[in-house]
């Protein structure tokens, strides 16, 4: 805050934005050494399917190897820098790489959701791209799950809707991120060729509690009126998952379960029945 005019002010302003400036290049630098240097990761957090108890999915989250920056800090800039666009095909190649080596294994086939950031629209070839990994690797594209964000069809352009029509085409699921904190609108949603909205933590920890469940139950009955499966992110408390499963929820992820872990943990949580189905 800068409530005084005059010099020190001044300085200590423009100090503050040479950080804002320095920290923005550090990370560009981080991020490139990252590409070259195979020195990404992606950790794996699992959706639980309230029906069967057992995990449906996992959603890829993009971890850096040696610095414990989130990607909270780093996805921005990555944007900004266009880098976003190496390493959104870098995350759908790993997560694929992923999916096979799990199938190798004899761990069997689970679907795996991969974020994909607005400003890899300029990616043109992506679903190319895509399509080219899961034939070469004998995939049913029905398994792989891209997530965009609201924010993504506020650009509502042709080049958007071509986008998820391509996908759709191709086979690949398509889930809507963090549903509740854009400008929600349910118009698009009756014609955006969505299967899946994941509603945001934000969305669940206000209106999953007892004043407010009625308006939880509403929002899963609308999702399934517009013929979408629903997931329930950020959720920490036993409560939250007896009430979303009592409304009738799809599918949670959270602490509560599990955090994103490594694949290798991963791989050990994969036929673990997490919750008891008559309790
Ligand atoms: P998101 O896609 O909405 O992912 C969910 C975020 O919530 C993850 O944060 C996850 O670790 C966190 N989370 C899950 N369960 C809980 C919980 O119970 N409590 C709390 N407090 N948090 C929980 P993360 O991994 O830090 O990722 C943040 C965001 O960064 C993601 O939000 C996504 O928008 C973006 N992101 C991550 N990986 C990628 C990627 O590979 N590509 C792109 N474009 N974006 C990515
Ligand atoms: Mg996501
Ligand atoms: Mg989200
Ligand atoms: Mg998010």
């Amino acid at each position: 805050h800068v409530k005084h005019n005059g010099k020190n002010s001044f300085a200590f302003y423009h100090r503050k934005m040479k950080d804002v400036m320095n920290e923005k290049i550090e990370i560009e630098m981080i991020l490139r050494e990252a590409l070259k240097k195979n020195a990404f990761k992606l950790l794996y957090q699992p959706q639980i399917d309230l029906n069967s108890g057992k995990i449906h999915s996992f959603e890829a989250l993009l971890r850096l190897k040696d610095h414990s920056l989130r990607p909270d800090q780093f996805i921005p800039v990555a944007e900004e820098t266009n880098l976003i666009i190496s390493i959104g095909r870098w995350v759908a190649k790993a997560a694929i790489e992923q999916f096979v080596d799990w199938r190798n294994k004899g761990l069997g086939e689970k679907t795996i959701a991969i974020n994909y950031s607005n400003k890899q629209l300029r990616d043109r070839d992506f679903i190319i791209y895509l399509t080219q990994l899961v034939k070469l690797n004998n995939i049913n594209p029905e398994l792989i799950e891209i997530e965009i964000t609201e924010s993504f069809l506020l650009e509502n352009n042709s080049e958007t809707m071509a986008f998820l029509h391509g996908l759709k085409e191709e086979g690949f699921r398509i889930a809507l991120d963090d549903f509740g904190t854009g400008y929600s609108s349910l118009n698009y949603l009756t014609y955006i060729p969505v299967d899946k909205v994941k509603l945001d933590k934000t969305i669940n920890d206000k209106f999953l509690n007892l004043a407010n469940n009625r308006v939880m139950d509403s929002l899963i009955s609308l999702a399934h009126s517009l013929k979408l499966e629903i997931t329930a992110e950020g959720i920490e408390e036993w409560d939250q998952y007896l009430q979303l499963k009592q409304g009738g929820c799809d599918y949670i992820q959270g602490y509560l379960f599990s955090k994103p872990v490594e694949a290798n943990a991963a791989e050990k949580l994969f036929d673990h029945p997490f919750i008891m189905l008559n309790e």
